[in-house]
């Protein structure tokens, strides 16, 4: 049965609508086209971030089946689990989260700083993982031995990247239209990093519900660009089917892989000059993992004129910069 977005169980967790802001000196470096930032950093939960979209879904869905917390994963510096530990405390919920060292060769403190101190100070319980597990099975063998113990919990996959989570994007897509039509933008595209798949799929879930055109690129952070596609159109098609009966198409999911360099948290200089570089000219802080790769490959596809330029680009900020902590020496400035 089709559904309305207000028919699902909802939080309050996440200021909205965030805003809708003008580069226009990043613009101006990079020589064209009008770019413009939907400022997701600022969901105003525990520093921000995509992952407050979700969660207001997430714990409804929580509340609703009387949990008396949450169980979810992510890498060591996860915003997700960040922001979820926080939206545990402010609806009176546990929270116990398993975080994969999934990055190689990090810095001493990279399992106490920046998001896991965050985690901590939320009186989040963690436990380690080792690289190359399937996490979202550790974390449901995790919520059966809780569940045995005598315990309500309710399991968020890795990112909080399922359908009812999901709905989180499908809320900022009709929010963009919004924003659009308000101030009659001319926006041809929106670009974003695209990592466990639930930003972009809830995107052009949202989109498609609203029989909205404009074209999403999501820069991979991780997989190579095929099963990036898969995996984003499998979540796009059957979060839009909880709402429409028309099926939303694969040739919607784009899909760019060329960003990713080396592998998942691990910046590329073309990623750590991004950073840079949007800092500098907008006074915007990115992150390493996620929108620093995703502005690189904004401005790599600018460069390579892949957009039609009589139009502009829309950048969602999805947040992250807690985790610049952890990277601190690569962004060390040089003297002058
Ligand atoms: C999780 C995350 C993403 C990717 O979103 P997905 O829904 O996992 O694809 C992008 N940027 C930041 C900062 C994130 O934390």
């Amino acid at each position: 049965m089709v559904k309305k977005l207000s028919d699902f169980p909802r939080v309050s967790l996440c200021h909205q609508p965030t805003a809708l802001e003008a580069m226009p000196r990043l613009s101006e470096t990079l020589g064209g086209p009008n770019l413009w930032v939907k400022r997701d950093d600022c969901t105003g939960l525990a520093t921000g971030g995509n992952k407050t979209r979700k969660l207001e879904f997430l714990i409804a869905d929580a509340l609703e089946k009387g949990a008396d917390m949450v169980v979810t994963q992510g890498a060591v510096q996860s915003n997700h689990v960040r922001q979820t530990a926080a939206a545990a405390c402010k609806v009176g919920l546990g929270c116990h989260a398993l975080l994969e060292r999934r990055v190689p060769d990090r810095e001493a403190d990279y399992e106490t700083t920046g998001n896991v101190l965050f985690d901590q100070m939320f009186g989040t319980t963690l436990e380690f993982r080792p690289t190359g597990l399937d996490m979202n099975a550790e974390a449901r063998n995790v919520v059966d031995k809780l569940a045995a113990a005598g315990h309500q919990p309710y399991f968020i996959p890795g990112g909080g990247s399922n359908e009812i989570g999901a709905l989180g994007y499908v809320s900022c897509a009709y929010e963009i239209i919004d924003q659009i039509n308000a101030n009659k933008l001319n926006i041809g595209w929106i670009v974003l990093a695209t990592g466990s798949t639930g930003t972009h799929a809830g995107l052009l879930a949202g989109l498609h519900v609203a029989g909205e055109q404009i074209p999403v690129v999501g820069i991979s952070v991780r997989q190579p660009e095929d099963k990036q596609i898969t995996a984003v159109h499998k979540l796009a098609q059957s979060t839009a089917a909880m709402l429409t009966d028309k099926p939303l198409g694969v040739e919607n999911v784009l899909v760019n892989d060329e960003y990713v360099g080396v592998g998942y948290g691990q910046p590329t200089q073309g990623t750590l000059d991004a950073i840079n570089l949007i800092a500098r000219r907008e006074g915007l802080l990115l992150d390493p993992i996620y929108s620093g790769k995703g502005l690189a490959g904004m401005i790599g596809l600018i460069e390579q004129k892949f957009f039609n330029t009589d139009k502009d680009i829309l950048f969602l900020h999805t947040g992250g910069s807690a985790a610049l902590f952890a990277y601190q020496n690569q962004f060390t400035v040089a003297a002058e």
